[in-house]
């Protein structure tokens, strides 16, 4: 099934997540349901953690908590002695309400807003990662404020494409992310960064994209930045003693994808940990203090979508539908860039898939679908369907679309269920609706 055998058929023919039999949890919580995996969350944590430090010594493993975010994260993430990123003033906060402690928080953002960076500075979080002229401003002139010196990565563009969907690359010349070492606006900035008196210029900060398989385009992302490191050395007499590689391992999500065990992420990591230390060697740097960001292969194959059956459609000779009780409200991934998935009849997963359908959702949009050519058996109305490897980036790109209530989460544990994230009730939807007394 998934990568990682926490998915299982059980004796009844159900589909079975760290212990929990999915039909059971259909019932219990109801569908469209997010279920997670708290064993295989912990295990992947561990995994970068152990490496990292077993064959390195000086990093940091950040969990990139966009991929999904919510306070029992965080609080897995603090147990687990690890760092998290956070994108917004809204994962700060949501970090910070864990109880997450901030000098372990990176704090990213192509466009961090005033507001954001304030709150930044007040919860003194460790780093953050500069991706503009004006935030550097912004940043300087807040921790002057508060009489501070704010620790502060640049985040470069190492030119590097990595071999994944064009839509989820960020590391393009054309991007909005990150100051190009090849033109030379990163240097430019590395020089301004080191004129702010409130702020401690510690290195770089690379991400080259998402859903990456191909280890050679990390290796060549650590290449390009430690020899832009050399060159900084020279040129300004400023030796980086960070450096952050970003996130991107990939995940399986179908058979197109590769299966990668925790041996396979931990041989991934050593690969691009080699290239840091030959690359230092080369230039006759130290070792930079490194810093890693996955994000999708921490949370992505861990977690798993419950939905229900309702409408069937047959249309003759063109295709069949399976129209289910979520949709791009709750996983807008296919909408966005045909993310492929595999799915599961959860109640009757001991059945050979006999035929190709298109899963639909319930929004009223046509291209609303969860996939196309899923392999299944015969689905009837009522049956529970399960989609895998939805653990990242579905809860936390959900939306009210068409005022759908986006699905609650339930973190599994020994076979035993409960919420992360409650239901959310039709009296939320309103909860911040007004009609002005003109309407009235
Ligand atoms: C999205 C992102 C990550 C995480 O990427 P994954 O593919 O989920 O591992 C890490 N760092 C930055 C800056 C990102 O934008």
């Amino acid at each position: 099934m998934n990568a990682r055998k926490s998915l299982k058929v059980n004796g009844k023919g159900h589909l079975e997540i760290g212990g929990a039999d999915c039909a059971e949890l259909a019932k219990q919580f109801g569908t469209p349901l997010y279920v997670l995996d708290e064993a295989h969350i912990r295990a992947m944590m561990r995994i970068y953690r152990d490496t990292l430090e077993r064959e390195y010594g000086n990093g940091i493993v950040l969990y990139a908590s966009k991929a999904f975010s919510c306070t029992a994260i965080y609080a897995i993430a603090k147990q687990e002695n690890i760092g998290v990123d956070v994108v917004s003033g809204g994962e700060l906060f949501t970090a910070m309400k864990a109880g997450f402690p901030a000098e372990r928080i990176f704090m990213h953002g192509n466009n961090k807003l005033p507001n954001e960076i304030a709150y930044a500075l007040d919860c003194k979080v460790g780093t953050i990662v500069v991706d503009a002229y004006s935030e550097a401003d912004l940043i300087d002139d807040e921790a002057q404020k508060r009489g501070m010196i704010q620790d502060v990565l640049l985040r470069i563009n190492p030119g590097v494409e990595a071999h994944t969907h064009a839509y989820i690359q960020t590391a393009k010349t054309d991007s909005k992310f990150g100051f190009s070492i090849s033109d030379g606006t990163a240097e430019k900035m590395t020089e301004y960064l080191l004129s702010k008196k409130n702020l401690r210029m510690r290195g770089y900060h690379c991400h080259i994209g998402s859903q990456i398989f191909e280890k050679q385009s990390f290796v060549l992302a650590v290449e390009k930045s430690l020899k832009f490191i050399s060159e900084m050395k020279d040129s300004l007499e400023f030796e980086a003693d960070t450096l952050n590689l970003g996130g991107g391992f990939g995940i399986w999500y179908n058979d197109e994808d590769v299966k990668t065990d925790l041996d396979g992420y931990a041989d991934s990591l050593r690969t691009l940990l080699d290239a840091v230390k030959t690359g230092c060697a080369h230039y006759g740097l130290q070792l930079p203090r490194i810093a890693l960001e996955p994000g999708r292969s921490i949370v992505g194959e861990a977690g798993i979508t419950l939905y229900t059956v309702g409408a069937i459609k047959n249309i003759p000779n063109v295709k069949k539908y399976i129209a289910v009780d979520g949709g791009m409200f709750d996983n807008p991934r296919y909408c966005l860039y045909q993310a492929k998935y595999t799915a599961v009849l959860a109640n009757r997963a001991n059945e050979t898939p006999c035929e190709y359908v298109s899963v639909a959702g319930k929004c009223c949009e046509s291209g609303d679908l969860i996939g196309v050519n899923m392999n299944l058996p015969e689905a009837r109305t009522g049956d529970v369907l399960a989609v895998l490897s939805t653990g990242a980036y579905n809860y936390s790109m959900a939306s009210n679309y068409n005022r759908n209530l986006i699905p609650p989460v339930v973190l599994v544990k020994n076979g035993k269920a409960e919420y992360i994230v409650r239901p959310q009730t039709y009296e939320d939807l309103t909860r911040n609706d007004i009609i002005p007394e003109y309407l009235k």
